[in-house]
C-alpha cells in the first residue's frame, strides 16, 4: 500500500461517514469509496474497546491521586458536582460531567474516529464545566482536560494505527 493512500485514508477519518463524501464521490472510484468506508467503520469500531475497558487510564496515572479532578477530590475547595453511581476507574465514584464527556467523545469517535474529535470534545467540556461554576472543578478544568486530551488522543492514534486499510 502506498503511503499516500494510507495518508488520505487517515485524513478521511476526520469527516463523518457519508455526507461529506458525496461532494467528492465523482472523483473517486467506487471500489475506493467502499474501501474507505470499510476502513472508517473499522476504525470507529476499534475505538470502542477503549470505552469498554478504561484500564489505559489506570495504567497511565497509576493512582487516584494523579487524577483527583476526575473524582472531585482536588485540594482547597469542596466539589459539589454530582458523582456517578457506576464505578469504572480506581474503584472510585467519578464525576458525572467526566462520564458525560467520555460518553459524548466515544459517540463522536464512531462518526469521526480521529484525535481531532477528542480535542473538540475536550473544548466543549471545558466550556460546560466553566458554566457549572464549581469552586473545585471550574478553575482547573482547562489545565487538567488539556493534559487528559493528550493521553486520550494518543490512545486513539495508537488504536487507529493498528487498523489495516485494504483496498
Ligand atoms: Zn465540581
Amino acid at each position: 500500500m502506498q503511503d499516500e493512500t494510507i495518508l488520505s485514508a487517515r485524513y478521511s477519518l476526520r469527516t463523518s461517514l457519508v455526507p461529506d463524501w458525496f461532494k467528492e464521490i465523482e472523483m473517486i472510484a467506487s471500489t475506493d469509496i467502499l474501501a474507505l468506508w470499510a476502513y472508517h467503520q473499522k476504525c470507529g469500531r476499534a475505538l470502542q474497546r477503549l470505552q469498554l475497558d478504561l484500564s489505559w487510564i489506570e495504567k497511565h496515572y497509576k493512582k487516584t491521586t494523579a487524577v483527583p479532578w476526575i473524582f472531585g477530590k482536588t485540594r482547597r475547595f469542596r466539589c459539589r458536582c454530582p458523582r456517578s453511581d457506576i464505578i469504572k476507574l480506581f474503584d472510585r465514584k467519578h464525576l458525572v460531567w467526566w462520564e458525560e464527556f467520555m460518553e459524548a467523545t466515544f459517540q463522536a469517535l464512531r462518526e469521526e474516529p480521529c484525535a481531532q474529535t477528542v480535542y473538540n470534545s475536550v473544548e466543549e467540556t471545558i466550556e460546560k464545566v466553566r458554566r457549572l461554576d464549581c469552586r473545585s472543578c471550574t478553575p482547573n478544568v482547562a489545565t487538567v482536560m488539556h493534559q487528559f486530551a493528550e493521553l486520550f488522543a494518543k490512545k486513539v492514534e495508537e488504536v487507529i494505527s493498528e487498523v489495516k486499510f485494504v483496498s
